[in-house]
């Protein structure tokens, strides 16, 4: 077994609730294509996580569920506004414009990673001429790309912004739990309370093998969504194997135990460098990542050291923790960082 690494929280293994509701669905047959009883239970278990009749459907990936939740709301004609640092712009390979056959992305400067009011206005009043692609969306990343936390509120703001343009709100919430956790909210709160459409839920980096959920709070929104997953070869023939986990992930609140130590662990890495002179954190520890700016020749030293980081995200070394991260293992990085920086 290789030692652990903090490049990203998908390094991590499966953790053992989320193996054992997927082994409990391991038995006889099951009707295909989401026709079984562990979809319709997983499926009944989001609407409880939700306190909404909303409607579910299970993906393999980040990248599809982004792409095919952005496709179902724009035509080839709309546009679609994020930040810069966006996933569905830097890391999704063209795949939400393939999916929407041409849909533009619109992207907002930001130093933070988070979308602003301001910014979806100007952007979005920006052109309105028949020229231009037509806003449609506006899609937040919570926790955002960058570790930051939107709260309830501004959430709210930027949903009742994009109302009144016309416009929907979509989440991408690939780390959805870290973000719940770091807020203390409840599910329903950061969601459809405060005005989101649609979130696409991310069950890998919270302790899952695959799998994302696409969550619609307006089930109008959701019509013909299984032909979009279908055509799009992401409807899984033995659904069970994608929905049972997350019986596993929602049951007994197994979602938050590995999203709290995640977080937990980005803050005790924090904790242990940041009165360290050298040390420059470049955004507040809000949810399971801590970035560092440090002169390339120093991340080179702790490179050598053994540890990996990415670099392509934030313009800094980020450092991303899982739901199985050793605390032990942290200290150890956050010793390698003091002298190093140092
Ligand atoms: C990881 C991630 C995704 C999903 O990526 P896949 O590799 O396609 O599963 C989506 N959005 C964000 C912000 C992510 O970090």
């Amino acid at each position: 077994m290789d030692a652990q690494q903090f490049a990203s929280d998908n390094y991590a293994a499966v953790c053992p609730e989320v193996w054992e509701a997927m082994a409990a669905a391991n038995s006889g047959h099951a009707s295909a294509y989401g026709e079984d009883e562990w979809t319709a239970r997983a499926s009944d278990s989001f609407r409880e996580f939700f306190e909404a009749d909303c409607e579910v459907f299970f993906v393999f990936n980040g990248t599809a569920a982004n792409s095919l939740a952005l496709a179902s709301l724009c035509q080839s004609y709309h546009s679609v506004i994020c930040t810069q640092s966006a996933h569905i712009e830097t890391d999704e390979c063209g795949a939400p414009e393939f999916f929407s056959n041409g849909s533009k992305i619109l992207t907002a400067a930001s130093t933070d990673g988070k979308l602003t009011p301001a910014a979806v206005q100007a952007i979005a009043t920006a052109r309105t001429d028949i020229h231009f692609p037509k806003p449609k969306v506006v899609t937040i990343t919570q926790s955002t790309e960058t570790g930051r936390v939107y709260t309830t509120e501004e959430v709210r703001v930027l949903s009742a912004m994009s109302r009144t343009m016309g416009l929907h709100l979509h989440m991408d919430g690939a780390r959805f739990f870290n973000a719940v956790e770091g807020l203390g909210c409840t599910p329903a709160q950061i969601t459809w309370q405060a005005g989101v459409e649609v979130l696409c839920c991310g069950g890998t980096k919270n302790g899952m093998a695959i799998g994302e959920a696409i969550v619609f709070f307006d089930k109008k929104l959701a019509q013909d969504f299984e032909y979009r997953c279908k055509q799009a070869g992401q409807l899984a023939s033995k659904m069970r194997y994608l929905s049972a986990p997350w019986l596993g992930m929602l049951g007994n609140n197994v979602w938050s135990r590995n999203a709290a130590h995640a977080n937990r662990c980005a803050r005790r890495l924090r904790d242990a460098i940041v009165d360290s002179p050298a040390v420059r954190l470049m955004f507040p520890v809000e949810a399971n990542a801590v970035f560092l700016l440090a002169p390339e020749e120093r991340l080179e030293r702790l490179r050598r050291l053994g540890w990996r980081f990415y670099t392509f995200i934030g313009g800094g070394a980020r450092f991303m923790f899982a739901w199985d991260s050793d605390p032990v293992r942290v200290d150890q990085l956050a010793k390698d960082i003091r002298e190093v920086m140092a």
